[in-house]
């Protein structure tokens, strides 16, 4: 148990309340700039949303979700080689009625899907027209992309870059919904565009140990008696943060890294509601031996499916699971049909429609545990890639940041993680 009476000691400059990727870059910039910092985090660790639980030696990260190596605020915060990054291959192996198909690299090199003419995925012309649309989005740079008219994804798809319905449905809808969390793909179609510019321009990736090396990484910039665990602010008043075990804690200034959650609410207006937030279950499973044997994605286009996608972690970084053992995570998009599911009957679902392709094997590997998030991503359909002041600061001493002022990437919380710090040095 804690209590500090700060003022009788040096005054800390800077409270963060919330140790996610948005609270620890923000962090991280300030302490750079010679400020002093101090994280309440309210669980048991730092990381947020980007946590890796170790059990029986394999690594589950809560929820499958990579780094996109082309993140321009990733590149400044993150030493990568330090992360030993690990690359998926670009393209997907696409599980459809007809049987299972490759779709090479559509991203960063569609000509070479073009070359894969075997599979029946989308027509001739929508794969000449993925060879414009990436020249087209290569061509804009993020403000210009952040900037445009919104539409939904889908409307953009359809109406704006003329794409035929079967390569939507086949390709990009489980794709999209993987990411997006939604399988409408009533995302804002600026997000469409920033995604395909970062596939086209980077990987997709993890590090070596799980995703949870990543807020490691930027703590470990900090001293280590900057972050303090285990307190969940309550209520603030003018400079000091009172958590729910009666402690007070006084800076200068406050920062409100939490996220999208009621005490964040509480303090700002109605503009950007806790609402419709997407959210998604992550089954995962051992196995003897791999069922893909590659680092890549594997879609499931079937249009009335359960599992959207998985991945064989251990073929992405062999850390992910012992010796003897392959580790697969399944992505479920919680949808109104399945938000009702109990884990069981998740698991027993997923097998059912794995075996389609994989036979009585999905009936072979051993459950091990699931994550249901639902609040992993905000509501996109109105996105945004730079804050306003008035996003930033709430009132004199007291500001914000976090991924759901701007939009639902890691990108968006360092991003705006790095602003506030900037707009908080300049104010003290
Ligand atoms: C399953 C999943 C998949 C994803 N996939 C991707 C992906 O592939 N690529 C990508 O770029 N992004 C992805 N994302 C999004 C990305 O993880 C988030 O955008 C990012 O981690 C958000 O960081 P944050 O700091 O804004 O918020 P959070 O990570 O939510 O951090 C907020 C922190 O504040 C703490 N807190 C809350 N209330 C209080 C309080 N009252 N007192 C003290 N502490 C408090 C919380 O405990 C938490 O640690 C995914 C997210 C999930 C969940």
């Amino acid at each position: 148990m804690f209590c500090l009476f700060y003022h009788h000691k040096i005054m800390t400059d800077v409270l963060i309340i919330g140790g996610g990727i948005a609270g620890l870059t923000a962090a991280k910039n300030l302490y750079e700039k010679g400020l002093s910092v101090k994280i309440i985090e309210a669980s048991n660790r730092i990381g947020g949303k980007l946590k890796t639980d170790i059990i029986n030696g394999f690594r589950l990260d809560r929820g499958f979700q990579v780094l996109l190596t082309a993140y321009p605020e990733a590149k400044r915060a993150l030493n990568y080689s330090k992360l030993q990054l690990r690359n998926i291959d670009a393209g997907a192996i696409l599980h459809t009625d007809k049987g299972i198909f490759e779709f090479a690299d559509p991203f960063r090199n569609p000509s070479k899907t073009l070359s894969t003419l075997a599979n029946p995925i989308g027509t001739w012309a929508d794969k000449l027209r993925m060879l414009l649309v990436k020249t087209e989005i290569n061509g804009k740079d993020l403000h210009e992309i952040f900037t445009q008219p919104e539409t939904t994804t889908y409307q953009a798809l359809r109406e704006n870059y003329n794409f035929k319905s079967s390569l939507i449905e086949q390709f990009l809808n489980p794709f999209l919904a993987g990411i997006f969390l939604e399988k409408e793909l009533n995302t804002s179609n600026r997000m469409f565009d920033f995604i395909f510019q970062m596939f086209a321009n980077g990987n997709g990736a993890v590090p070596a140990l799980g995703m949870e090396q990543i807020p490691l990484q930027l703590a470990s910039s900090l001293p280590k008696d900057a972050i303090i665990t285990n307190e969940r602010v309550v209520s603030i008043n003018k400079n000091i943060a009172t958590t729910e075990n009666g402690n007070e804690f006084e800076a200068k200034k406050i920062l409100i890294a939490t996220d999208n959650n009621e005490f964040s609410e509480s303090y700002r207006s109605t503009q950007n509601k806790t609402e419709n937030t997407k959210g998604t279950t992550c089954l995962y499973f051992s196995m003897d031996k791999s069922i893909v044997k590659r680092p890549v994605l594997c879609l499931n286009s079937l249009q009335n499916r359960l599992v959207n996608n998985f991945v064989i972690m251990s073929d992405i970084s062999s850390d992910y699971a012992p010796i003897d053992k392959s580790l697969l995570s399944v992505s479920i998009v919680t949808d109104n049909e399945n938000k009702n599911f109990t884990e069981e009957e998740l698991v027993e679902k997923a097998r059912r429609e794995l075996s389609f392709w994989y036979g009585t094997h999905a009936y072979e590997w051993d459950f091990l545990k699931s994550y249901s998030i639902s609040d992993a991503l905000p509501n996109q359909k109105s996105v945004k890639n730079t804050p306003s002041i008035e996003d930033l600061k709430i009132h004199e001493g007291l500001y914000r940041c976090g991924d759901y002022l701007l939009n639902g990437s890691l990108n968006a919380a360092m991003r705006s993680g790095r602003l506030v710090a900037d707009l908080m040095a300049n104010e003290i």
